[in-house]
């Protein structure tokens, strides 16, 4: 694997694979702190490009709280590592000032896509994100991009870009990666401790009984009443949203209809860790 710094160095890599061929170049962005969930992504991009490239890069802008940016986990050299095992052919591991040369100006607006769940708790959290993607995209020049379902609304807010912009880029929404107790694998994970890690595996049983309740009781109100009052007796929990939402354009449902594509989405937090898992199935 080649690990690469610079966007000049990139750019001069691409070029001379391209010149040679019409290589197909799949893109897996991250933020490092490697887990099962981002290699499952490598994997994929592998089965279906010629060369796969991964970013690390913890981006500054699209956190909203300093202390969740300082405490971001960071192994990089585990990362390296992981990456080679899973044949991963080039890294791109720029700097923040490689990234920002000058501070950044740009503003997007994502619309109702903006004002739910992650946009609504994080405020900025999208635009930072549609910054980072942005030029990551115009840097590497990929064929296809691979995200997680993990973030859902990060996958509609990429889709979003993509079509407002005209990138050449085929999105891929992959699946989420879980531990054997269902937790959802995330960077953050390793910042619980054993007995955080424990009542964490709730959040995906809580969704899971979201499902059955909304399949038996077909009310979206009653069910988010009952599981929200039992989330009120887990004092170790801080829910912030649970939404029942449409899993494409991810806006609350009145009630849902059969054949729809509905998708439950969390956060919480456990301590000072913030957590979030979705759910999407067929109604
Ligand atoms: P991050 O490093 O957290 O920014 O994540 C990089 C990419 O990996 C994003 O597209 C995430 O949605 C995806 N990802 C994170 N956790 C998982 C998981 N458990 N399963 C699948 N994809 C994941």
């Amino acid at each position: 694997m080649i690990v690469l710094t610079t966007k000049s160095e990139i750019t001069r890599y691409i070029q001379q694979k391209r010149i040679k061929s019409a290589f197909k170049i799949g893109f897996v962005p991250t933020m490092g702190a490697l887990h099962e969930g981002h290699l499952s992504l490598i994997k994929l991009s592998k089965q279906e490009n010629d060369r796969t490239i991964c970013s690390i890069f913890i981006n500054p802008i699209q956190f909203n709280q300093t202390s969740d940016f300082e405490k971001y986990p960071k192994n990089f050299e585990k990362d390296i590592k992981l990456l080679e095992q899973n044949g991963c052919d080039i890294l791109f591991l720029p700097s923040v000032k490689e990234m920002y040369p000058t501070k950044s100006t740009i503003t997007f607006d994502f619309g109702e896509l903006e004002k739910i769940m992650e946009g609504v708790h994080r405020p900025n959290h999208f635009n930072g994100v549609g910054v980072v993607v942005s030029k990551l995209f115009n840097i590497i020049q990929p064929t296809r991009a691979y995200f997680g379902q993990k973030d859902l609304q990060q996958c509609a807010i990429v889709t979003q870009l993509i079509n407002d912009l005209s990138f050449p880029i085929e999105i891929r929404r992959c699946p989420i990666i879980r531990e054997e107790n269902g937790l959802a694998m995330s960077s953050r994970n390793q910042r619980l401790s054993v007995e955080q890690k424990e009542q964490a595996t709730f959040l995906y049983k809580s969704l899971l009984q979201t499902k059955l309740l909304l399949e038996q009781t077909k009310s979206v109100e009653k069910t988010l009443i009952q599981v929200k009052n039992e989330f009120k007796e887990m004092p170790f929990f801080k829910l912030e949203y649970l939404e029942i939402v449409d899993a494409i354009s991810l806006q609350s449902l009145g009630n849902i209809e059969e054949g729809q594509e509905i998708a439950i989405c969390i956060a919480v937090y456990i301590g000072e860790i913030r957590l979030i898992d979705n759910l999407i199935f067929v109604g």
